[in-house]
C-alpha cells in the first residue's frame, strides 16, 4: 500500500535496544527502569483482579482513579480538577498525546513542535493532516527559540507541544517560559499540548510548572501524564490527560474510538496506590542520586556533561569523538565498549548531528557501575 508514513522507519528506542541485545550490551538506550515497582502496588493488581475487576471498566477511567488523581493535582499544584469532566484515563502518554493531536487538529492546521523533540508527536500531527512547524530548542541550555517561534507562529498555529520535563535533554520550563508562549498565545486560539510525563522527576530542589497553573494558558491546555514513569510501570501503558471540560469532551470523542478504555484491575490498583503521596514525594531524590552515580561514571570516562534538571536522561559528548556522528558513536560504543546509549540526532526532523548522546539513569546502581566501569576502560 502506498505508505501514509513513508519517512518513518522502526523508532530509535526499538532499534538500539535490538542492537543492545545483540551485542551483550549494557542497556542506558531506551528509557525504562531495569528494576521492578514496588511489590505493594503488584499486590493491589492481584487483589482487584480477585476482586471481580475484569471487564471494561467506564470509558474515561475508574472513578476512584479520577479522584485520586484529581486529589494529587490538588495537592501538588493548587488545582481544583472535576474528576468527571476534567479526567481521561488512557494507555499510557501515547495514546493520549496521539489522541489530543487527533482532536485538536484539523487538516492543514500547523502545530508548533520543539526541537530535539519526542519522537511521537511529528507523526502523529502528519496523520492528522496538520503541518509540523518546528522550533529550535538551543543548546546547550535547551531554551526556546524565541525569534523563529515569532516567525513559526500565526493564525493557522492550532496547537503548540511543550515537554517539560523534556527528553532528552532534561531541561524544565520555569514560570518565565511559560509567560512567553502566554505572551505569544494572548488573543490566538491556538491550544497546548503539554507532556509533563516526568513531572516528579526534577532535581537540585527545583519545582515543576506545569501548564495547568499558568494564567492564560491553562484554559487553552491538555496536560498528559504517565504511571509507567512515576511507579516504575512502563510495560502497564496507563497514564491520563488532564484539561478543561470544553476540550476534555473533545478528547473523549477521540479517545472512546481509539482504545475506548483501559486495563481495569490495574486503574483500581493506581487507585489505591496513588492516595499515598510517599509514593511519588521521594522519586526526585530516587533519581537524582542516580543521575549523580552516572555523572561521575561518565566524567571519569572523558564525557562532558551537559545540565540535567530533571527526566531520567543525561545529555553528554566526549571530547576525542568530536568529529564521529553521533549514530556512529553510539553504534561503536554499543558494539565494543558495550554500554547502549541513544544518538540526539533522532530527535530531530532534519537528523542534526549536536555532538550529543542520551544515557538513561533509571537503573539499578549496579547497573550503573557495570556501565561506567565499561565506559572508562573503553573509551
Ligand atoms: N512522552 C515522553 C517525553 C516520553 O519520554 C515518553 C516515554 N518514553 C512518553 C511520552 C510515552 O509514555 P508512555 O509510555 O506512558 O506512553
Ligand atoms: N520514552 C522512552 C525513551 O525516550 C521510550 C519509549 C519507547 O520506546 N517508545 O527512551
Amino acid at each position: 500500500p502506498r505508505s501514509k508514513l513513508p519517512e518513518v522507519g522502526t523508532t530509535i528506542f526499538t532499534v538500539m535496544s535490538a542492537l543492545a541485545q545483540a551485542h551483550g550490551a549494557i542497556n542506558l538506550s531506551q528509557g525504562f527502569p531495569d528494576f521492578d515497582p514496588d511489590p505493594a502496588l503488584l499486590e493491589r493488581v492481584a487483589y482487584w483482579m480477585g476482586a471481580g475487576k475484569n471487564q471494561y471498566p467506564p470509558m474515561a477511567g475508574v472513578p476512584a482513579l479520577r479522584e485520586a488523581i484529581a486529589a494529587k493535582l490538588a495537592r501538588c499544584y493548587g488545582l481544583s480538577v472535576d474528576p468527571e469532566s476534567e479526567i481521561t484515563v488512557t494507555a499510557g502518554a501515547t495514546q493520549a498525546l496521539f489522541s489530543a493531536i487527533h482532536a485538536l487538529v484539523h487538516p492543514g492546521d500547523e502545530v508548533i513542535l520543539f526541537e530535539p523533540a519526542y519522537d511521537s508527536y511529528a507523526p502523529a500531527v502528519r496523520l492528522a493532516g496538520g503541518v509540523v512547524r518546528y522550533v529550535s530548542l538551543l543548546p546547550p541550555t535547551y531554551t526556546p527559540d524565541w525569534g523563529t517561534f515569532d516567525r513559526c507562529f500565526s493564525a493557522r498555529t492550532r496547537l503548540v507541544v511543550v515537554n517539560t520535563p523534556h527528553n532528552p535533554t532534561g531541561a524544565i520550563w520555569r514560570e518565565a517560559d511559560w509567560a512567553a508562549l502566554a505572551e505569544r498565545l494572548d488573543g490566538s486560539d491556538a491550544m497546548v499540548l503539554a507532556d509533563e510525563v516526568y513531572e516528579h522527576i526534577v532535581f537540585d530542589g527545583a519545582r515543576h510548572e506545569s501548564v495547568l497553573r499558568q494564567p492564560g494558558l491553562a484554559g487553552r491546555a491538555l496536560a498528559v501524564f504517565s504511571f509507567g514513569k512515576t511507579f516504575h510501570v512502563t510495560g502497564w501503558k496507563i497514564g491520563y490527560v488532564v484539561g478543561a471540560a470544553p476540550l476534555m469532551a473533545e478528547f473523549r470523542r477521540v479517545h472512546q474510538f481509539d482504545v475506548f478504555t483501559v486495563s481495569h484491575a490495574e486503574q483500581w490498583a493506581l487507585a489505591d496506590y496513588l492516595a499515598e503521596p510517599a509514593h511519588y514525594e521521594g522519586l526526585a531524590a530516587f533519581y537524582q542520586q542516580k543521575r549523580d552515580r552516572l555523572r561521575g561514571w561518565l566524567t571519569q570516562a572523558g564525557f562532558t556533561l551537559l545540565p540535567a534538571q530533571g527526566t531520567y536522561f543525561q545529555l553528554a559528548h566526549h571530547p576525542d569523538f568530536r568529529h564521529e556522528p553521533d549514530t556512529a558513536f553510539v553504534r561503536w560504543l554499543t558494539e565494543t565498549v558495550g554500554v547502549a546509549a541513544i544518538p540526539v540526532s533522532a530527535f530531530y526532523h532534519d537528523h542534526r548531528d549536536d555532538g550529543v548522546i542520551r544515557f538513561c539513569f533509571a537503573k539499578r546502581d549496579e547497573t550503573l557501575d557495570a556501565a561506567g566501569q565499561r565506559l572508562v576502560a573503553g573509551c
